[in-house]
């Protein structure tokens, strides 16, 4: 049994334990108290803020048959079955994995049933802008006339896709990102109960890289303190890692002279929220010591071979100046992209200039299956596939059970998650094959310092069981991508010989 990660060790279990929510804590605390509920919530605002952990305690508290002072009083049927194996009347639902079909297909009539344990029936939804339009409906119609026994506790980082008629329904409190101080402070408590020595300028580092979510916080002290002391260096080294996740598919699409690749990887960055005057620069940085190897004749294996100074000068120069724009009042995700694009036009391959930029959309599924991906089926003896397999899914198409597995790995770790998001996945009958679009992705979580691959299988295991996960490197770059071979021949320059990397996790 795999120790429990220290965010759920130390999730709160009463409102008075919340860091940083203040506001929407008091009010909903009292409305408890003085059995005013209403009977329908929402809590809006970014990851890890807290808003699942007030859902539950909120839902305990309203089902609670004697709340000690707003809290859940922790005695009564209704709160022991809740924090014990699970509560009838408490329904949890997460809608980004299951999207909320089958517990919501016969909610009306189930909604009239009066609350077998606890005061009331609760509903908790977890990222319910993600709910299909089926599901919506079904909301509706009980929202417009709930039993009084019904509470409904919707949470969702973007409250702006929800559908107007369900806004008008709830009471929303906005949860907002945990200043600093707060996080250290609730970081060197943990670190106390856990009898751990830890650096005050490793915490504070924690706290400002977790972008003001408690979880990410926690995620990342679970991780540091997994490999050794908690020391400012170590935190340091392992946010490095962590950040060339993000930053090499960035520079790979710039060097591949690929803006759809590109803004996907900006996107993968926004979403880990990195600050995009720090993307510039360290992309920047990047190709700064890229063009210093080439001067001095250590390049091997880039895309695309060696540049022409003036190449080089360009591409620097639009990232300086879009680092300059980034001060006035433009969008500064747009200057971002911008700046990118174009420095990865100043310095596209001349080879992959000349070729035709833009093939058909049907190009790619007449190629010959691709050497890498021969090899790594010849290797790991997977099951052929139809002639089209090597057309990668898009990333929406994932099976809905590694969806599963991603989003509770979003649930633990943001920067996890952000290594599959340009993932290809097979099933077969007794494992499963990723294929990553970025051998980089691929780099990062096998390199043991970051702890990526133990989380994903962490999380693969809960939704797979015994089943194995093979890793390959996808040969394709979708239909702007480059050529096979010269895929091939950089992941060769990545991972050495032995490619494609073809690992099998035992189940
Ligand atoms: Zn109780």
């Amino acid at each position: 049994m795999p120790r429990q990660a220290l965010y759920r060790r130390y999730r709160p279990r009463r409102f008075a334990d919340v860091v940083g929510q203040d506001v929407a804590v008091q009010v909903l605390r009292e409305a408890v108290r003085r059995d005013l509920l209403s009977h329908a919530y929402l809590l809006a605002g970014p990851r890890g803020t807290g808003k699942t952990s007030v859902a539950r305690i909120l839902a305990e508290a309203a089902a609670c048959h004697a709340p000690d002072d707003g809290e859940p009083c922790g005695r009564c049927p209704s709160c022991l079955a809740a924090e014990g194996t699970g509560h009838l009347d408490i329904v949890e639902i997460d809608a980004a994995s299951n999207r909320g079909i089958d517990e919501v297909r016969d909610l009306r009539e189930r909604v009239l049933h009066a609350p077998v344990l606890g005061r009331r029936k609760v509903y908790v939804v977890d990222e319910v802008h993600m709910l299909t339009t089926e599901a919506f409906n079904a909301f509706l119609k009980t929202l417009e006339e709930p039993p009084a026994h019904v509470l409904f506790i919707f949470a969702t980082t973007e409250p702006h896709k929800l559908p107007i008629t369900v806004l008008s329904r709830c009471q929303r409190y906005d949860f907002h990102r945990i200043p600093e101080p707060l996080l250290v402070a609730r970081l060197r408590a943990v670190a106390e109960a856990e009898g751990l020595e830890a650096e005050e300028a490793a915490l504070v580092r924690i706290a400002g890289a977790s972008d003001g979510g408690l979880r990410d916080a926690l995620s990342l002290l679970d991780q540091v303190m997994a490999g050794g002391p908690v020391t400012d260096a170590r935190v340091r080294d392992i946010l490095g890692a962590l950040d060339e996740g993000l930053l090499a598919p960035v520079v790979e699409a710039l060097l591949r002279g690929d803006p759809a690749g590109l803004l996907e990887a900006v996107d993968a960055a926004y979403d880990a929220g990195r600050d995009p005057r720090q993307l510039l620069r360290d992309v920047a940085r990047r190709l700064r010591d890229m063009w210093v190897q080439e001067l001095f004749g250590a390049e091997g294996g880039r895309p695309g071979g060696p540049r022409p100074t003036a190449a080089w000068i360009a591409a620097l120069e639009h990232l300086a100046e879009a680092e300059a724009r980034l001060r006035g009042t433009f969008p500064p995700r747009l200057i971002l992209e911008l700046g990118l694009v174009k420095a990865a036009e100043a310095l596209a391959p001349r080879e992959a200039a000349a070729a035709d930029p833009w093939p058909t959309a049907s190009a790619g599924g007449d190629e010959p299956a691709s050497s890498a991906v021969a090899e790594a089926k010849g290797i790991s003896g997977a099951p052929d596939t139809p002639a089209t397999g090597t057309v990668p899914a898009p990333a929406s198409e994932l099976p809905a059970a590694f969806r599963q597995v991603l989003e509770r790995l979003r649930q633990r770790r943001q920067m996890t998650a952000a290594l599959f998001r340009q993932v290809t996945v097979e099933e077969g009958d007794d494992a499963v094959t990723v294929w990553f679009h970025y051998p980089a992705h691929l780099k990062v979580l096998e390199d043991e310092r970051s702890g990526h691959r133990a989380l994903f299988l962490e999380c693969f295991r809960d939704v797979y069981g015994p089943k194995a996960v093979r890793w390959a490197v996808r040969e394709d770059a979708g239909p702007r991508g480059p050529s096979a071979a010269s895929m091939l021949e950089r992941a060769r320059a990545v991972f050495g010989p032995d490619v494609p990397v073809e690992i099998v996790e035992e189940g």
